[in-house]
């Protein structure tokens, strides 16, 4: 039972993997063979394809990338990558501020 969609991809270092999407009721697993993936961390060729991003996928079948997203809507993968997209807002906001109190910084030992 279940679906599943597998995707040649090359990175922008030229590390070739395969990315597996396996989707069977409210669960989506998502595999790929990549050192990171071997090891079950986290790699950006599987969130750039749950993100849209296809610019990696080197097999002939990118149009199916397009249901991905619908695949994780719903699931623990969903809520890991939002948590994700929230603390890279807070990560840029965070730089943001860095950057003016730094410039702040430069004001007050100006005088
Ligand atoms: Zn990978």
């Amino acid at each position: 039972m279940g679906q599943s969609i597998e995707f040649d991809v090359r990175d922008p270092t030229l590390v070739e993997c395969r990315v597996t999407f396996v989707k069977s009721g409210d669960n989506l697993s998502v595999f790929c063979t990549c050192e990171m993936g071997r090891r079950q961390q986290y790699c950006a060729h599987r969130l750039d394809i749950l993100r849209g991003d296809t610019s990696g996928i080197v097999s002939d079948n990118v149009a199916e990338a397009a249901s991905i997203g619908q695949w994780a809507v719903g699931t623990d993968v969903y809520s890991a990558m939002l948590e994700i997209e929230q603390c890279e807002h807070r990560a840029a906001e965070a730089d943001r501020r860095l950057d003016e109190a730094k410039l702040r910084l430069g004001v007050a030992m100006r005088d």
